[in-house]
């Protein structure tokens, strides 16, 4: 596929689209029904519904029965951490094989010029972006990833909040399955937004802001406290009346849905002359910029904090001007301080 038809290459060999980003035109304003109307069937395909499908098969074949989720017993966390820990390699490794082992489409619609494992650096565990984001993602993410559900099972299991029934609620619950995503942006937006400032960033999320040029499994290379607040979003369905399959919904919706946003490719071929949005541009922006884009471009907050970049010129020269602002305010406040 031509990717110059979509975009262009800077003098680095760095891959620019020429559609600028936008949001998802759920929360315009004012409403565009015929944009909305049309881009609705991305809001379900194809993340969404396979995250449905795959908290289904999780409810429904690997999780225990309510008696042994009331008391958790080594075996079937074991079983459940194993199923996890297998899961999001296989699931990650679809696109790490194909983009980057296997490297079938080449350079075409990638971002960064350059390989992960071209820029070895000292930030990195044995100064490899691959083995260091295996390690975060086998002792944090997954461990941590599992902690979250068996606690949460363990609530619900012993009755500790409201259990709605599909029975009873089919309404409410089906609603609230449509909000998934949009609970998970606002819980995203605001956790991300906390660890940009100065503490957070130095010992936290510094960690997964190592991949400057982040590939598929670099996803879940965090620090365990983000893990931890990332993958707590599965807990709002202990506060908002739930039900714990949307409640799974929504912790793979986090975890498996970490992977759009770091693929490192505008788009993933199909075919020869097919090729699927990858809905990554707005976070690489995020990995390549640093302050900006904290949110995945559904709920337009950043527009709102004034922190959106949609990779134009104008949206660059806004970000500079604003770090201008901050460092005269910086400097303005040293000068009182002394
Ligand atoms: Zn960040
Ligand atoms: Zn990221």
């Amino acid at each position: 596929m031509d990717d110059t038809q979509y975009g262009t290459r800077n003098k680095r060999g760095d891959y620019v689209p020429n559609e600028p980003a936008q949001y998802a035109p759920l929360f315009s304003f004012p409403p565009k029904p015929a944009a909305l109307l049309k881009w609705l069937p991305h809001y379900f395909w194809p993340y969404n519904i396979l995250f449905g499908l795959s908290a289904l098969a999780w409810w429904y074949w690997i999780l225990p029965d309510v008696e042994a989720m009331a008391a958790p017993s080594w075996g079937w966390v074991a079983k459940l951490f194993i199923i996890n820990l297998v899961s999001i390699f296989v699931w990650f490794g679809i696109f790490e094989f194909r983009l980057y082992i296997r490297r079938a489409q080449g350079s075409r619609f990638k971002f960064n010029a350059k390989w992960p494992s071209e820029n070895p650096s000292s930030a990195f565990f044995f100064k490899s972006q691959n083995i260091d984001s295996f390690i975060w993602t086998v002792f944090s993410a997954i461990p941590i990833w599992t902690g979250v559900q068996v606690i949460v099972f363990w609530v619900y299991a012993n009755g500790w909040v409201p259990w709605l029934t599909i029975a009873e609620n089919p309404i409410y619950l089906v609603c609230l399955a449509l909000v998934v995503p949009i609970l998970h942006e606002f819980h995203f937006f605001c956790i991300h937004r906390l660890f940009h400032t100065p503490f957070l960033y130095k010992y936290v999320h510094s960690v997964h802001h190592n991949s400057v040029n982040p590939s598929p499994f670099s996803s879940l290379a965090m620090h365990p406290v983000e893990h931890l607040l990332y993958l707590g979003v599965m807990a709002w369905h202990l506060i908002i009346p739930s039900n714990p399959m949307i409640a799974l919904y929504q912790l793979h919706f986090a975890g498996f849905g970490a992977i759009p946003g770091h693929v490192g490719f505008e788009k993933i071929e199909i075919g020869e002359e097919t090729a699927m949005d990858s809905h990554a541009y707005i976070h690489h922006l995020h990995h390549k910029k640093f302050e900006v884009n904290y949110g995945d471009g559904l709920i337009p907050l950043d527009k709102l904090f004034g922190t959106f970049h949609d990779g134009s010129p104008e949206a660059e020269a806004r970000m500079l001007a604003r770090f201008e602002r901050k460092k005269a305010r910086m400097k303005a406040r040293a000068g009182k301080a002394t």
